[in-house]
């Protein structure tokens, strides 16, 4: 599983994406982004932040 914490970027945020695909990892944050977070987070580099903020999960 991969895991991105919206708040490694967003400080305060409590959302979290996780997926078996880091694509999909992405996608959720990236509309996360868009729908939470609005035009003030998202920026053209926006998605190299999220990838280089998802960790691999241990499964429990
Ligand atoms: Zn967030």
């Amino acid at each position: 599983m991969k895991r991105f914490d919206c708040g490694s970027l967003v400080p305060g945020c409590t959302f979290h994406a996780s997926a078996d695909e880091e694509a999909e990892v992405v996608r959720r944050a990236v509309e996360h982004m868009r729908t939470t977070h609005g035009e003030t987070i998202i920026r053209e580099n926006m998605v190299d932040n999220i990838k280089a903020r998802i960790k691999d999960e241990e499964k429990v």
